[in-house]
């Protein structure tokens, strides 16, 4: 009883908004409103061979699967998502959209053997600074559908790497190249991994991230990303 009326008086002056365009949601809505669920603009690339997240890992590594959610700059509802869940603490709504990705991934054959999940670290100094990883609750959300492991201190960034924005993608790659390590060689030797992140743009992180897994723990990896940024 008493937890509920103190809900509803914190409603009252802090009512929950919309994570995609700061619409105060209705009753039943959760995280997104109801136009902004319908209005998702999906990829579908789970559903198409060699596509463009695989396309764009093409001898750079060699990857079983790779997929995105949400096209990025289609829509600035995704942008606001995006900020909401790096920098908003939107944790309820990165997982909620994780466990969307995960529907679309259950049933993929090539990821049946997949035993773990690991989210892309951040760098300890970023992580105590912003508080929390989004690609973690990203991958909680995933692992709502897949139940397998998640291991979170599987790899870690060993190099603080500065922002990736206004770099090329030679840049990118120099910048993050060296960036990780395998902690947990124990829970990810052998196996196939598939690593979550929130947005796709070069894939330089994620290059450097599978490439490790792959040649420090001979994994098979796997991608799935939140967003993909479309040239
Ligand atoms: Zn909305």
């Amino acid at each position: 009883m008493i937890p509920t009326i103190v809900h509803d008086f914190y409603k009252l002056f802090y009512p929950a908004i919309c994570g995609g365009c700061d619409t105060t949601l209705a009753k039943g809505e959760q995280q997104l409103c109801f136009h902004c669920r319908l209005a998702l603009p999906f990829t579908q690339f789970e559903k198409i061979q060699n596509n463009p997240v695989e396309q764009l890992f093409f001898g750079r590594v060699p990857i079983e699967f790779g997929t995105a959610l949400l096209y990025f700059s289609k829509a600035e509802m995704v942008q606001q998502i995006m900020h909401n869940i790096k920098y908003n603490d939107k944790k309820d709504l990165a997982q909620l959209l994780g466990k969307i990705l995960g529907e679309r991934l259950q049933n993929i054959a090539s990821l049946h053997d997949v035993t773990a999940i690991v989210p892309v670290p951040l760098h300890e100094r970023k992580l105590r600074m912003r508080g929390y990883n989004q690609s973690e609750c990203l991958a909680e959300g995933v692992n709502e559908i897949l139940k397998v492991d998640i291991v979170v201190n599987g790899i870690q960034r060993i190099k603080h790497t500065d922002s990736q924005t206004n770099k090329s993608m030679i840049e990118r790659w120099e910048n993050v190249k060296d960036a990780f390590e395998i902690k947990q060689i124990e829970k990810l030797k052998n196996k196939h991994i598939l690593l979550v992140d929130d947005v796709l743009t070069t894939g330089a992180t994620l290059e450097a991230c599978a490439l490790t897994l792959i040649e420090k723990a001979n994994c098979k990896v796997s991608i799935a990303t939140l967003a993909f940024v479309a040239d």
